[in-house]
């Protein structure tokens, strides 16, 4: 942080800017102050700095606090640098917006033949931002198309996420989720530079060269802005998202004795690891652990690094003494045990990007799912929008994690507490998403009606008379063991 002191200082001001340089904050001012030298604390010693002038303040600012801005070479109107990462585009600066749960969009990354695409074209198939009212809402569908020697579809995934992180490195511009739940904003001064939908392409050309050349040899972007585009295209992408799933299928946390870490969200929530299992895909739910092989495999010094799992401390809560040793050291000493496998005792952290809360319903002696397009009440008497910000952020939050929808099939959900059978709230919508695959796991676990006695919102919001209702159909949670 630095402050800039603009144009007048009265008492307050004074005392407010005594207190940042106390906690060795730099003030930059265009006041003729005395500079004031603090050593030890900033960059050049000086700790407050004159600049009268206006074009080189932010400059001078920047350099007084030794904060390094990378800008890579990319040819859009608006500033570009993982500095942007973690900036958020609020709905009142936002000029429009893609996907969330205001319209239909996706992003989907596919390997094609080398003779079958054209390195560097980006078409925008559809109406451009020009064409977009302020505040207003479209469809997006983002293709794109690579080719390369090295190339395999087991790599489309990796790529495929890095648009997150690329598409937020741009000032102004805010992208959130994955796959057909990605949720994107241009902010209203990104609009009045100047930025087009078309940037996005000419970023992820860019990017994906840059940081994939030695696998992807051509790259093509097409963005679809018309629903009916989106809508045609959206089928054929989410086959490719349930036919990466499905290579998971049969594979256990047993059989492997490396799990994969993933740090790419401590850029928004620094001390946040995600633990992949075979068995537990991460919370934003598009880093499978053959992902996150993969993507060790084209990174090895990147966000994802295998981890060996070491010691069993206890099998059931899911607790090695190799992961407990990775965890403390990347979240910075913050986190130093954790559970693969329980709610309750030193649950997995959880960044801001999970598509689903579990939280526990303490009354029902079980837990509820909440998916993130759910916008209504729950019957922990909490929305979406405040379970989410009292579990993310990289804290450990005993009766709550942030999960991935697959997670929810798992054999290893919340298994220490006993699993599928613990849940007795979810929104409508996810229960028939999971559909015939939640029917099949019930079955398998031997409560083939669980999936009807699953409260949604058309039941109740409403706690107590959750637990009539789960009385009334005798679900097993309220005979299980205790949870508190
Ligand atoms: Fe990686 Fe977890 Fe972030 Fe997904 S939520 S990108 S798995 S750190
Ligand atoms: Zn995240």
């Amino acid at each position: 942080a630095f402050v800039l002191l603009l144009g007048g200082v009265d008492e307050t001001k004074a005392a407010t800017g005594g207190g940042a340089l106390a906690a060795g904050v730099p003030i930059i001012t265009d006041l003729d102050l005395p500079e004031i030298i603090v050593p030890g604390v900033c960059a050049h010693e000086e700790c407050l700095v004159k600049e009268p002038d206006h074009k080189k303040i932010v400059q001078k600012a920047i350099e007084a606090r030794g904060i390094k801005v990378k800008l890579a070479q990319v040819p859009i109107p608006v500033p570009f640098s993982a500095a942007f990462e973690g900036e958020r585009v609020r709905k009142p600066d936002t000029h429009v917006q893609f996907g969330g749960k205001y319209s239909p969009a996706f992003e989907y990354l596919k390997t094609r033949g080398t003779d079958e695409i054209e390195d560097g074209k980006i078409s925008v198939i559809g109406p451009e931002i020009d064409a977009m009212d302020e505040g207003s809402s479209h469809p997006l569908g983002i293709v794109i198309e690579v080719s390369g020697r090295k190339m395999t579809p087991d790599y489309e995934p990796i790529l495929e996420r890095q648009i997150h992180k690329y598409i937020n490195y741009a000032m102004g511009i805010f992208h959130m989720g994955q796959r057909d739940m990605n949720w994107i904003r241009i902010s209203k001064d990104a609009k009045k530079a100047g930025f087009k939908i078309r940037h996005f392409g000419d970023i992820l050309v860019a990017k994906l060269h840059d940081e994939y050349g030695a696998i992807v040899d051509r790259v093509q972007v097409t963005l679809y802005t018309a629903a009916k585009d989106v809508e045609r295209l959206l089928p054929e992408a989410r086959k490719a998202f349930a036919s990466r799933d499905a290579r998971l299928a049969g594979m256990t946390d047993e059989a492997v004795d490396t799990f994969y870490s993933c740090t790419l969200c401590q850029s928004f929530a620094p001390d946040h690891v995600c633990v992949v299992s075979p068995e537990r895909l991460g919370l934003c739910g598009a880093y499978s652990w053959l992902d996150a092989r993969a993507a060790y495999e084209i990174t090895p010094t990147g966000g994802n690094q295998p981890i060996k799992k070491g010691a069993t401390e206890d099998a059931v809560k899911g607790i090695w003494h190799g992961i407990n040793t990775f965890v403390k050291d990347a979240s910075h000493n913050r986190v130093s045990k954790i559970t693969i496998y329980s709610i309750m005792d030193s649950p997995m952290t959880s960044c801001g990007c999970f598509e689903c809360v579990v939280a526990i319903v303490p009354e029902a002696n079980g837990v509820m799912v909440v998916n993130r397009e759910y916008a209504g009440e729950t019957p922990a008497g909490m929305k979406f929008t405040t379970l989410a910000s009292s579990v993310g952020g990289g804290n450990q939050t005993p009766g709550f994690i942030g999960v991935g929808r697959l997670y929810i099939l798992s054999k290893k959900f919340i298994s220490a507490e006993g699993g599928l059978k613990r849940v007795v709230w979810m929104p409508k919508e996810l229960k028939e998403a999971l559909g015939d695959r939640l029917k099949a796991r019930s079955a398998e676990i031997g409560e083939p009606g669980l999936f009807d006695k699953i409260a949604d919102e058309s039941v109740t919001t409403d706690a107590a008379a959750l637990v009539q209702y789960l009385a009334k159909v005798g679900h097993p949670a309220l005979s299980m063991d205790p949870l508190v």
